[in-house]
């Protein structure tokens, strides 16, 4: 069964994705802020990350540059989950390295069915050289 991070620092959030992820069958990691996330990326290898924009310290872009930076982790999908919705902000998280972007609030349905599409289109794990 797939294996899914979440990095998220609001504990409503957290308990929504986690009850809808868990609901579905998938094995859910989580981390409350960008560092301990980036370490159980490079852990894990989670097929998915679910990143909340909006950490305490470090945000949740600059974390997405770290994963992409890292051959560990560089392959991994990443969504943002952002209540984010000004003009430009969807460009910002592409080019911040995100493959997707998903909106809150969470709806669960809509939300299941992007997580299901975003698990499908991932690339097989590779093994880093070394
Ligand atoms: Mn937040």
């Amino acid at each position: 069964m797939s294996k899914i991070l979440v990095i998220e620092d609001s504990p409503t959030n957290m308990k929504l994705v986690r009850l809808l992820l868990a609901c579905k069958g998938y094995q859910v990691l989580e981390a409350d802020n960008a560092l301990d996330g980036i370490a159980l990326a490079r852990g894990e290898r989670p097929d998915l990350i679910l990143i909340d924009i909006q950490l305490p310290g470090m945000d949740g872009l600059t974390a997405t540059g770290v994963l992409r930076q890292d051959p560990a982790t560089r392959h991994i999908r990443i969504a943002a989950l952002t209540a984010l919705a000004m003009k430009g902000d969807e460009e910002r998280i592409l080019a911040a390295g995100c493959d997707a972007y998903i909106a809150k609030p969470i709806h669960s349905a809509s939300f299941l069915e992007r997580v299901g599409q975003l698990l499908a289109d991932a690339p097989p794990q590779q093994a880093p050289p070394g």
